[in-house]
């Protein structure tokens, strides 16, 4: 596999290692250009293992960008957008609810007492990983006269501070999830861990992977476990050729981040040992 040599040039470096220098998107063309230059990075993956590109939904990834850089995207063909943070989701919702066919997707942990908020606005929430969660978001969704399409997050890294449900507790969750009928169960999210060893990332998407297949199997009546949310900028091709059929990308589109990767996630190095 290879490494980051940090005295070559970046465009000869590992893309995982090229995190933090996306250039910044200020107009449409700059969208239509980067969007464009995702598309090809998604298609020349699938094409290495023999997949449809079809297959491979691009969710772009909205944090920390402000209203006006976001209607850009919009007008460059963004229509769903993911955010880690519910407020900030929320915010932004009720700002942009003249776009009418913008729809937002929750990607990031939720508190219990939040789940009002998804509740009245999200059409999809990529990181279930508790039963109360489960439970408050159905019954707000029915007051609301609404439905949500959720993945289950799963911890495929063993860090002790990342969301999700351990590997071996899924199954047992997901039976659980048929009593909510306002929860519509499309399949499971990862973060892989933020490595520079491209074998180390690509062992959490094998792992999401793996277990969507043994689960599918035997999932409950009116659980589809069809999709897999995994990749972002900097690994998103190794999370499609391990079978991702959604990726979450923020920064290639709409450029680096101010803000530090541990506002949202732990660092590496932070791995419990027994893993
Ligand atoms: C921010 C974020 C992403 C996208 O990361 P980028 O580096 O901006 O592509 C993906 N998934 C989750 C859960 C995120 O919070």
């Amino acid at each position: 596999m290879t490494d980051i040599h940090p005295q070559q040039p970046l465009e000869t470096q590992p893309r995982y290692a090229q995190h933090g220098h996306y250039p910044r998107a200020t107009t449409v063309d700059d969208f239509r250009r980067h969007l464009a230059a995702v598309h090809a990075r998604i298609e020349a993956a699938c094409k290495r293992v023999g997949r449809n590109p079809g297959g491979v939904r691009l969710l772009p990834v909205s944090k920390t960008v402000d209203e006006a850089r976001i209607r850009l995207s919009y007008a460059a063909g963004c229509h769903m957008l993911g955010e880690n943070k519910v407020q900030e989701a929320h915010r932004k919702w009720d700002a942009m609810r003249d776009l009418a066919d913008l729809r937002w997707s929750v990607i990031g942990h939720l508190q219990t007492n939040k789940a009002k908020l998804v509740a009245q606005f999200a059409s999809e929430f990529q990181a279930l990983d508790s039963s109360h969660v489960a439970e408050a978001l159905d019954r707000r969704l029915q007051a609301e006269g609404r439905s949500l399409d959720v993945f289950v997050q799963v911890n495929t890294s063993n860090e002790a501070a990342k969301s999700g449900l351990p590997p071996e507790a899924v199954g047992d969750f997901l039976r659980t999830l048929s009593a909510y009928s306002a929860l519509h169960v499309r399949g499971l999210m990862t973060l892989a861990l933020f490595s520079a060893e491209g074998d180390r990332v690509r062992r959490c998407f094998t792992t999401l992977r793996t277990l969507r297949d043994r689960l599918r199997n035997d999932a409950p009546s009116g659980i589809a476990l069809d999709e897999l949310s995994m990749g972002m900028s900097g690994d998103f091709e190794i999370a499609i050729e391990e079978g991702a059929t959604v990726v979450r990308v923020g920064q290639a589109i709409y450029g680096a981040r101010a803000t530090p990767d541990s506002d949202y996630w732990p660092a590496d190095g932070q791995a419990v040992p027994n893993g």
